[in-house]
């Protein structure tokens, strides 16, 4: 047995309606070539009508947007110019979005401002607390003031001498690789040092820091006349930078001639004694300072 199937055969078919739009719905009619009772309706839909979007970056404010295609009449989105990959206009969207750089915490340090953990944009350059770019905040208050030196007091690394400045050192707390070196010496100002048997005021001498750098005033350990350690009678002292006077009655206890006023100062525990010869001269005549000789 010869099974013998049929089938019709279409003509090409005609327009009954057009469709104009994407969402307009066109009618086509068949009728077999066989048969011209036999017919069919076929429906069809219209064109997009598409804009095409190029791809976009986002920027620190704006959305970007991948590469797409929306029709202006039903507002779907493809992926491709044909229409054939519907996409979500949302999926298309590149969120605005900052380039944000961490910045790692730093400790602040004597000489060196420290910062917060935080995040930078390298566009924009605003900060944010969270790796999200969440939460704004100021660069300023990501900022930890540098400490300052934490100095402990001036040693005397080097005792100076009539001719040569000595030297002082401080060292910080925190790091003792961290130093400061001063120099100092300490002279008397007077040039002219007789004192006149019998004068009334006494005899006035000035010590400065040439440097600068200390007054002696703070420093004053104690004063000595040929060796002798004064009693507090015996002298005066003042600010300014240190002007000591040894008072008349005592002047009066010492023999015409010369002698050494030594005054002792103490820095970090260091003693640094200066001297200064004075003269007794009796009243109507001079003894020379040095030499020892005297006229009358
Ligand atoms: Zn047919
Ligand atoms: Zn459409
Ligand atoms: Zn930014
Ligand atoms: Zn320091």
């Amino acid at each position: 047995m010869t099974t013998i199937e049929f089938s019709h055969k279409w003509d090409e078919g005609s327009i009954l309606s057009s469709a104009a739009t994407c969402l307009d719905q066109g009618e086509i009619l068949y009728t077999c070539q066989y048969d011209s009772t036999h017919t069919k309706k076929e429906y069809f839909t219209g064109n997009h009508s598409f804009t095409h979007h190029e791809a976009a970056s986002a920027t620190c404010t704006e959305n970007g947007n991948s590469e797409h295609w929306k029709c202006d009449v039903c507002g779907k989105c493809f992926s491709d110019a044909d229409g054939e990959t519907e996409i979500t206009e949302a999926s298309t969207v590149i969120p605005a979005h900052h380039t944000l750089s961490k910045v790692n915490a730093k400790a602040e340090t004597c000489t060196e401002n420290g910062n917060s953990e935080h995040w930078k944009c390298d566009v924009c350059g605003k900060c944010f607390s969270d790796a999200n770019g969440e939460t704004e905040i100021t660069e300023a208050s990501t900022v930890i003031s540098l400490l300052g030196h934490d100095w402990n007091e001036w040693i005397v690394i080097k005792k100076p001498t009539a001719s040569e400045n000595g030297e002082v050192q401080r060292v910080c707390n925190r790091d003792d690789s961290h130093t400061e070196t001063r120099s100092f010496n300490f002279a008397f100002t007077e040039t002219d040092t007789t004192w006149t048997i019998n004068s009334d005021g006494g005899l006035t001498l000035t010590v400065k820091d040439i440097t600068d750098h200390f007054d002696p005033f703070d420093l004053f350990k104690g004063a000595f006349v040929d060796e002798t350690g004064l009693e507090e009678n015996q002298y005066t002292t003042e600010r300014g930078s240190f002007i000591l006077t040894l008072m008349p009655e005592y002047l009066k206890t010492l023999s015409a001639g010369t002698h050494t006023l030594r005054i002792d100062l103490e820095i970090g525990g260091t003693v640094v004694s200066f001297e200064k010869t004075f003269t007794i001269a009796k009243s109507g005549g001079v003894s020379s300072p040095g030499t020892g000789e005297s006229s009358s």
